[in-house]
């Protein structure tokens, strides 16, 4: 004789007994998507402090913009005080000079000395 609990089955995300198909796993629609909200919150959450990360080193990039030009030297020292994180960036692309440019979307920098940088602006993908 089979234990009668044996074929009793919970809702994944809240516990309730289930009734009807065997392979159901979630009582409604709200539980599973609470389950798979659940599920993502760790990735989702990564994404969104990353993004945030580098919208704000593209907002110092703007905000240097509007102060100086694309030729002029940038102490690496005001961005480290804005708060820039040099190791977040969304591509890399070479300037015309050959050295790599480290971008934030559209505006990146590039290095022209030990203590010094140039901004860059690239609105197009390639
Ligand atoms: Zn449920």
């Amino acid at each position: 004789m089979l234990n009668e609990n044996y074929h009793r089955k919970y809702c994944v995300q809240c516990s309730k007994e289930i009734r009807g198909r065997a392979d159901k796993k979630f009582c409604n629609e709200i539980c599973r998507n609470q389950f798979h909200n659940k599920q993502k919150a760790p990735v989702n959450n990564l994404v969104r402090n990353i993004n945030s990360v580098l919208g704000r080193n593209r907002g110092i990039l703007e905000e240097l913009l509007r102060t100086t030009d694309l030729k002029a030297r940038v102490p690496i020292e005001l961005l480290s005080r804005k708060g820039f994180r040099f190791t977040y960036f969304t591509h890399i692309k070479t300037t015309k000079k050959g050295e790599p440019g480290y971008y934030c979307y559209d505006l990146g920098y590039t290095l022209v000395s030990e203590d010094y940088c140039r901004i860059l602006y690239e609105p197009l993908l390639e």
